[in-house]
C-alpha cells in the first residue's frame, strides 16, 4: 500500500532551493543527517528511562554505509524511529517555526546572501538534495507495529509506503547526484574525514566498514613481500567525548595540551589554557589557548581571528568573528552551547546576543586568567607579553578606550631607571615624593630617551620615564589620560611644570628681557614653528622642539604612514636654553645685525628636528647652511 502526497508548500521552496543550490559547503547535509540520527537515539534513551516498553541499555550506533556502484550513501540509526504520521509531519512538512522566517528571509535575498544563509544550520534533512537526486527514508518507531519507506525527488511529492524493515530505528539513503563534486560522498576516507570534521564529538559510535589491505603471511607466519588481502573492519569515526565536556578537574593540563596540540596544529604546548563552564540562563562551555608563539601571520589583513562554535558538540562553524574581540584575535579554541539559536544564518548568529554574552564572559574570563599569571608567574606573563603586549595596548585604544578600565593593569612599560618591566601599578607606587604625574617618553630604547634634551629636568628631579616603543603606545596613553588618577606627561608635550616658583620666576624675567630677539627668531622660522620660548625643561642641552598638548610627533610619525593621516601635524615650539652658551651666541648675532642670525636659527630648528628623529624638510639646505658655517669658521 503506498500513498503519494505533496509536499506543503513552504517545504517545496526549501526542496527547490536545495535541488537548485550552488552552495559550495554541501559537505554539511552529513553533519545534518548524522544529528538527527543522534537526536533520535537521545530521544530514544530519554524515553526509555521513564517508559517501560523501551528497551533499556541498548547499545546505541549511528551506521554509515556506501555502495560505490549505486552511488548509495546510508546513515542508520538505532534511535525512536519514526511513525507514518511522525514521517508525513516532519519531513513532509517544515515543523520548526524558524523555517518560515528563514524563507522569509531568503526570499528578498540577494544569490550571495542565499549562500551565506543556505550556510545556515537547521535546514536539516532537506540539505540531503544538495547532494542527492534521491532519498529514501526507511523507519520503524518504537510506537508502531509497521515500518514504512518515505522516498521523494525533493520535487513535488513524496510516497509513503509500508515496509520491511528489520531493525528499530532509522535508515536514510541518499542516492547521490552523478557528478565528480559528489563522488567524494562514496570515498570511505573522505566520509571519515568528514566525519571528524563536524561530527567527532557526537556522543555516539558512527561505524563504518572499513575496507584495508593487509599482508599475506606464509605458513610460517611471516609476511609474504608484495601479496596483499583486502580486510573488512568495522571502524568508529568519531571520538565521541570531547575533552570540554568532561568536568574540568577530571581534565588534566597534560590533556588539554595534546587536545591543543592536535586540534590546532601545534607543535608546541600553549603558553596557557582557560577552561570556562557556565550554567546558567545561558549554557556554555569553552576552551580557550593561548599560542606560545603568534601566527606567522596575525598581523595581516588575511588572519581571520575567531572560536570554533559547537552547538551541543556538533561542529557548526570554524571562525565565530563575533567571539572574539578584535585585541585577543590570536587566542585559538572553541565554544559549545546548547542554547544558541540555530535557526538563523550563521552571519546573523554571529552578531547574536547570546553570542555578544558568551564573548562578554570569555573576554573577561581570558582577562582573569592573564591578571593572575601578572601576579603568580611574572616570567611566563612577560613572555607572554613580548608577544602579545601590543594587542593588549591596541585594545586599550581601539572603540574609543572602551576596554581601557579592563585592561590597563595588564599593560607592562620598559622605564629609564629600571632593566624591568613594570605596570603603571608598580610605577605609581614608587612615584617620588611630590611628583605629580606619570611621565612618558617615545624613543627607539631607553638609550635613546635618556639622551633626549627634554629628559634634562626630569632627570635632575629623579623620575622615572616610561619608554614608549611601539606605534600605538601614545595612543593608548592619550586615551587613558590617567591610571587611577594620576595623569600622564609626556616629557616633551605642553608645560613639564617642574621648577619653582622662583625659577620660573626668572625664567619669565628673562623672556621679557630677550622679548625682541624671540620674537625675530619667530619670524626667521614661521614658517615652521609656532612660536619660540625659553625653555623650562633643559639643563644642559642647547635647544629642543616640542609640541602642544594633544597631537604628539610620535602621533604624527605614525600617521604619516597611513595615506589618509598625513596631513595631520603636531604643533611645532622650539625651546632655547638662556643658559647655554650658544643662546649667549646668537644673542650677539642679533645685537650685531648679523645677517648669519638667520642661519642660526634655521640650523637650530634642524638640530631640533634630528633629535626628534624628524626627518628634515630639506636636507640640501641643510647641508649648505652647516658648509656656510664651517667654512666660516675655519681657521686655514
Ligand atoms: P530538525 O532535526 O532540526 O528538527 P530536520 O529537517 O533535520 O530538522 O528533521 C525534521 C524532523 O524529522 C526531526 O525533528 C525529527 O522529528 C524527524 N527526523 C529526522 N531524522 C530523523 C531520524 N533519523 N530519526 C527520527 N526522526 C527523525
Amino acid at each position: 500500500m503506498s500513498e503519494i502526497r505533496e509536499f506543503k508548500t513552504e517545504s517545496k521552496r526549501l526542496l527547490e532551493l536545495m535541488i537548485n543550490s550552488i552552495y559550495s559547503n554541501k559537505e554539511i547535509f552529513l553533519r545534518e543527517l548524522i544529528s538527527n540520527a543522534s537526536d533520535a537515539i537521545d530521544k530514544h534513551h530519554y524515553l526509555s528511562l521513564t517508559d517501560d516498553t523501551l528497551e533499556r541499555g541498548r547499545e546505541y550506533e549511528i551506521e554509515l554505509s556506501f555502495d560505490k556502484a549505486k552511488r548509495l550513501l546510508s546513515i542508520k540509526d538505532n534511535g525512536i524511529g519514526m511513525t507514518k504520521d511522525e514521517m508525513i509531519n516532519s519531513l513532509g512538512t517544515i515543523a520548526k517555526s524558524g523555517s518560515s522566517e528563514f524563507l522569509e528571509k531568503l526570499k528578498d535575498a540577494s544569490e550571495k546572501e542565499k549562500l551565506e544563509i543556505i550556510g545556515q544550520f537547521g535546514v536539516g534533512f532537506y540539505s540531503a538534495y544538495m547532494v542527492a537526486d534521491k532519498v529514501s527514508v526507511l523507519s520503524k518507531s518504537e510506537y508502531s507495529d509497521k515500518a514504512y519507506k518515505f522516498e521523494s525527488e525533493g520535487t513535488e511529492s513524496y510516497e509513503i509506503s509500508e515496509a520491511e524493515c528489520d531493525f528499530s530505528g532509522t535508515k536514510v539513503t541518499l542516492h547521490l547526484r552523478k557528478g565528480e563534486e559528489f563522488d567524494n560522498f562514496l570515498d570511505q576516507w573522505e566520509i571519515q574525514s568528514l566525519v571528524r570534521k563536524y561530527s567527532d564529538y557526537i556522543r555516539y559510535p558512527i561505524k563504518m566498514e572499513f575496507e584495508t589491505q593487509e599482508q599475506e603471511k606464509d605458513e610460517e607466519g611471516n609476511p609474504i613481500e608484495g601479496k596483499y588481502k583486502k580486510v573488512i573492519e568495522v571502524r568508529t569515526l568519531n571520538s565521541m567525548t570531547p575533552i570540554w565536556k568532561k568536568k574540568k578537574n577530571e581534565v588534566t593540563d597534560e590533556e588539554l595540551n595534546e587536545f591543543y596540540k592536535q586540534k590546532y596544529y601545534d607543535y608546541q604546548d600553549p603558553l596557557a589554557n582557560i577552561f570556562v563552564n557556565v550554567e546558567g540562563k545561558l549554557n556554555y562551555t569553552a576552551l580557550i589557548f593561548i599560542p606560545k608563539k603568534a601566527p606567522y601571520d596575525l598581523y595581516s589583513d588575511k588572519f581571520e581571528k575567531g572560536l570554533q562554535l559547537y552547538s551541543k558538540s556538533v561542529f557548526i562553524m570554524d571562525k565565530c568573528k563575533d567571539l572574539v574581540p578584535d585585541y585577543l584575535r590570536f587566542i585559538k579554541g572553541l565554544v559549545d552551547s546548547s542554547d544558541l539559536n540555530l535557526n538563523i544564518s550563521r552571519e546573523i548568529l554571529q552578531k547574536s546576543k547570546d553570542i555578544e554574552d558568551i564573548a562578554n564572559n570569555v573576554e573577561k574570563k581570558i582577562v582573569s586568567k592573564l591578571e593572575a599569571m601578572l601576579k603568580n608567574e611574572r616570567d611566563k606573563y612577560i613572555e607572554f607579553f613580548n608577544t602579545y603586549g601590543i594587542n593588549i595596548k591596541y585594545g586599550i585604544y581601539d572603540k574609543f578606550g572602551l576596554k581601557k578600565d579592563l585592561l590597563k593593569d595588564l599593560v607592562l612599560y620598559h622605564t629609564v631607571s629600571k632593566d624591568d618591566f613594570v605596570t603603571l601599578s608598580e610605577y605609581v607606587e614608587e612615584m617620588k615624593e611630590g611628583q605629580e604625574f606619570i611621565y612618558y617618553a617615545s624613543g627607539k630604547n631607553k638609550d635613546a630617551v635618556m639622551a633626549l634634551p627634554q629628559m634634562d629636568i626630569v632627570k635632575k628631579k629623579g623620575y622615572d620615564v616610561l619608554v614608549l616603543t611601539d606605534d600605538v603606545d601614545e595612543f593608548a596613553i592619550s586615551i587613558m589620560q590617567d591610571y587611577n588618577g594620576k595623569k600622564f606627561k609626556s616629557i616633551n608635550q605642553g608645560d613639564l611644570d617642574l621648577l619653582t616658583d622662583d625659577e620660573k620666576e626668572k625664567i619669565k624675567q628673562t623672556a621679557e628681557d630677550k622679548k625682541s630677539l624671540l620674537e625675530k627668531l619667530k619670524e626667521i622660522l614661521k614658517d615652521d614653528v609656532k612660536d619660540v620660548v625659553l625653555s623650562e625643561r633643559l639643563q644642559e642641552s642647547p635647544v629642543c622642539l616640542v609640541s602642544e598638548d594633544g597631537i604628539s610627533f610620535e602621533m604624527e610619525k605614525v600617521m604619516a604612514q597611513n595615506p589618509m593621516g598625513s596631513e595631520i601635524k603636531a604643533t611645532r615650539i622650539l625651546e632655547i636654553n638662556p643658559n647655554h652658551k650658544l643662546f649667549e651666541a646668537i644673542e650677539n648675532l642679533y645685537n650685531d645685525n648679523d645677517p648669519m642670525l638667520d642661519v642660526y636659527a634655521k640650523l637650530l630648528y634642524d638640530q631640533a628636528l634630528l633629535i626628534e628623529g624628524i626627518s628634515l624638510k630639506d636636507p640640501v639646505e641643510f647641508s649648505n647652511r652647516m658648509c656656510e658655517l664651517m667654512i666660516k669658521n675655519a681657521k686655514y
